[in-house]
């Protein structure tokens, strides 16, 4: 038995591909683990709990379906899907949990963030990070029917895109010191995210401890999951499971 992490999976109907690999993972392998993590950007684009474009219906049946089989699945917002709400919660079962988390992994504590507030260096996106989980933004937000929340996401993505191509490389990364902070802070050894897609197990040192860092990767790529059991842990694909 293991806990399974996963992150980015980014649920979109432009990648049926992704959709099936992820609900056929929701169908068999996770149904064997102890518990199960998503660590933000489940969906690409969720933009509020009445959002039922294809394939949320169908993904938020096959969570419930394994929550209902008795495996707990706990869902932290990314950047993708951070409108996920209480009747998403409802509907798929699974609960949602901060950004940032401490959690119980064996006899483990586990810091786990989706790891988009960590980018310290990007302050245009912090920014925006900041107005968007106001909630009379979000209330704002909401308040429009969902074609002009669509059309106004677009138009974001648009301007992102453009920014992200402009800015370099590292600042789109997470910055060391905000890592060690948060790890210092949370008293941690060990910590997971996503949101960067570069999947990858960091030692680093905290407090003057060693300590890791382990960063989950996307499914554009790769279905990639963290399988946890026992003391020890690898980060792999589904296949590894
Ligand atoms: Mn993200």
């Amino acid at each position: 038995m293991a806990t399974l992490f996963v992150s980015d999976v980014h649920l979109s109907a432009q990648r049926p591909d992704i959709v099936d690999a992820f609900e056929q993972f929701l169908q068999s392998q996770a149904r064997q683990a102890d518990a199960v993590y998503i660590l933000g950007d489940l969906f690409d684009e969720w933009l509020g709990d009445d959002d039922d474009r294809a394939p949320h219906p169908r993904i938020t049946r096959a969570l419930s379906g394994l929550s209902e089989s008795g495996v707990p699945v706990r869902i932290m917002h990314g950047n993708h899907d951070f409108l996920l709400g209480a009747s998403f919660e409802q509907a798929s079962r699974c609960s949602l949990i901060g950004d940032p988390s401490v959690i119980d992994v064996g006899s483990t504590r586990v810091l786990v963030m989706h790891g988009d507030s960590l980018c310290t260096r990007d302050t245009d996106y912090q920014a925006f990070r900041k107005m968007s989980r106001e909630r009379d933004n979000q209330r704002e937000f909401l308040g429009l029917p969902l074609e002009a929340r669509a059309e106004r996401a677009a138009a974001l993505r648009g301007q992102s895109r453009e920014a992200m191509r402009l800015k370099p490389e590292d600042i789109m990364d997470v910055t060391p010191e905000a890592v060690v902070e948060a790890m210092r802070e949370h008293n941690v050894r060990h910590f997971i995210h996503g949101h960067t897609h570069r999947p990858a197990v960091h030692e680093l040192e905290v407090a003057e401890r060693s300590a890791v860092r382990i960063v989950l990767g996307d499914w554009y790529q790769q279905d990639s999951v963290l399988i946890w059991s026992g003391g020890g842990y690898r980060l792999g694909r589904i296949s590894d499971i």
